[in-house]
């Protein structure tokens, strides 16, 4: 079932989104050059605390950090550990938070120094596949104009649109119903209604849309080896206009 949180437990939504928010921003101004994946987790795991909140992920059905990192082909789940991080490199790093009970969600993909060209456009309409979704989601529409929108903006460039990963429904749980796809048709899934908080998280591949796991049980990376963007908002369903509660 779908659930449909009150005035209050938005307000407390809200806060955990911030904290997400401000981690993320706090990454952004970070050398990430030559820094390893396990000590730029450990930064998280202190500015998430530092804010009066727990990391989301820490212990998340086994995962062992607070953020997931996922560098290049990595395209999800990368778990923090002694990969050093490149110039050239795109890094994702997904982070969440926990307060008084509820989960905020976010992702963003950083560049790493100078990039390619072609990584800093995956970079763009991830993002702005992500946010042409954000803006479609409203009260009255059916999820499937969120996800169909996502996947015209990012197919539209000819990228790959990661299908056996979705976004999700965000609450007392990190993982509520419904289910986000970034693909689909207008017409598939449930009415949103105001009320609603759903995390949307496009995972946009330069080539095939097929992932594999990796033997750590976690890190998902592209069939084909080609760089991969993440980038992922927790928003309300309103009567107006969606709010966006992971932004400072
Ligand atoms: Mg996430
Ligand atoms: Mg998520």
């Amino acid at each position: 079932m779908i659930k449909i949180k009150n005035k209050e437990e938005i307000e407390i939504m809200r806060r955990a989104g911030q904290v997400v928010a401000k981690t993320l921003d706090m990454v952004a101004e970070i050398d990430l050059e030559g820094m390893t994946t396990a000590e730029l987790d450990r930064l998280i795991e202190e500015y998430i605390r530092s804010q009066g909140a727990v990391p989301g992920f820490k212990g998340y059905q086994g995962f062992p950090a607070s953020a997931c990192i996922s560098i290049d082909e990595e395209v999800v789940h990368g778990i923090p550990g002694r990969r050093v991080i490149k110039t050239g490199e795109i890094v994702s790093v997904d982070v969440g938070s926990i307060v008084d009970g509820f989960y905020g969600d976010s992702a963003r993909t950083y560049p790493v120094g100078e990039v390619s060209e072609a990584k800093a456009q995956l970079m763009i309409w991830t993002k702005k596949s992500l946010m042409a979704g954000v803006d479609k989601a409203r009260d009255g529409n059916k999820l499937g104009i969120v996800s169909s929108t996502i996947q015209q903006v990012a197919e539209s460039r000819g990228y790959g649109v990661v299908r056996c990963l979705v976004g999700h429904g965000v609450g007392r749980q990190l993982h509520e119903e419904p289910q986000v796809p970034n693909f689909g048709f207008p017409d598939d899934g449930p009415i949103l209604k105001t009320g609603m908080v759903i995390a949307i998280e496009p995972m946009i591949n330069m080539g095939t849309e097929n992932v594999k796991t990796m033997p750590d049980g976690w890190t998902e990376v592209t069939a084909d080896g080609q760089p991969s963007a993440h980038f992922e908002h927790t928003i309300v369903i309103t009567d107006s206009d969606p709010i966006i509660l992971t932004v400072a």
